[in-house]
């Protein structure tokens, strides 16, 4: 389609859109956070304007184009690329207006692409674009269509669930434990991961975690060299808290110094696909917390 100079393309949805716009401004209902890509496909036109709008900042500070990014030489090939193939922009010729966002989310459309007004790797393939994108996930789509991927689950029934099935401990030293050996030996193993670096973590877990790891890594382009699991210490190494479900091995820490707990900048936010492979195999992230913690994710065991 888009390979095709000329072609005609129905843009009339988002003329008929940019109408009702005018007409009232609504405030937008979407929060900034990223939706999955099949939630998108379910998103009505006037929506996936409203939200390409409130992650167009995101979208700008990863190295791809959006609303109000200031490299005007680019803004300004995207939108005779976009006019082209039959699209009527009046935003000012360099300018990423609503016009020039319409239009994208219009040929992200055609082309069966993400449709999230943000012109990326693939939207700068699709419309043969002159310049290079940042290198984006691929689209994934697990194989054995079991993925039942939630941006959030269980958690505090998670949680129950893991310690209910826990280990008598002395405490250690700054927030430490020590674990009955008994259960430490029936309970945890050490694998190789694909990195080829080695493990402590939880049996039930084990092979599933370095099928996700792998899958996730592979496909994202996110490799992270610091993979902790098992630790035996309480929540943040702090005694008053309760014992962190890292001392059970069911948890993980990807590369702590770049996704910093508490705050929600982490590297791994650059790599969405990542986040929802681990997701797919049941891994809780917890970037979703209302207290990030961008490097961790925990096992769902209501899923086991
Ligand atoms: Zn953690």
């Amino acid at each position: 389609m888009w390979d095709k100079k000329g072609e005609d393309i129905s843009f009339n949805w988002f003329y008929k859109l940019k109408e009702r716009l005018l007409e009232e401004q609504q405030e937008t209902e979407f929060s900034g956070e990223r939706e999955s890509t099949e939630a998108l496909a379910a998103l009505s036109d006037e929506e996936l304007v409203k939200y390409a709008s409130a992650r167009a900042n995101k979208c700008n500070s990863m190295g791809n184009i959006s609303v109000g990014n200031p490299d005007k030489e680019k803004v300004e090939i995207i939108q005779k690329a976009l006019a082209d193939a039959g699209a009527n922009i009046t935003d000012p010729a360099g300018t990423f207006g609503a016009t020039t966002l319409m239009a994208t989310i219009a040929a992200q459309k055609q082309t069966g692409i993400r449709t999230d007004g943000c012109v990326g790797s693939e939207t700068i393939e699709a419309l043969k674009l002159p310049f290079k994108g940042r290198p984006q996930p691929k689209n994934v789509s697990i194989g054995t269509g079991k993925c039942r991927y939630k941006k959030s689950g269980n958690t505090r029934r998670t949680r129950e669930l893991i310690q209910s099935s826990g280990f008598d401990y002395t405490e250690g030293r700054k927030g430490r434990i020590k674990i009955d050996p008994q259960w430490q030996r029936e309970n945890v193993v050490r694998i190789k991961l694909h990195t080829g670096k080695t493990i402590r973590i939880h049996r039930q877990i084990a092979t599933l975690f370095a099928k996700a790891f792998k899958e996730a890594s592979e496909v994202s382009g996110y490799a992270p060299r610091s993979v902790q699991t098992q630790v035996a210490r309480h929540i943040l190494w702090d005694p008053s808290k309760p014992v962190s479900n890292h001392s059970y091995g069911m948890a993980i820490d990807f590369n702590p110094r770049e996704n910093p707990y508490g705050m929600d900048t982490g590297k791994i936010r650059e790599y969405p696909e990542f986040i929802n492979i681990m997701n797919c195999y049941g891994f809780l992230w917890g970037g979703d917390w209302s207290t990030p913690d961008d490097m961790h994710f925990e096992f769902d065991v209501t899923r086991l």
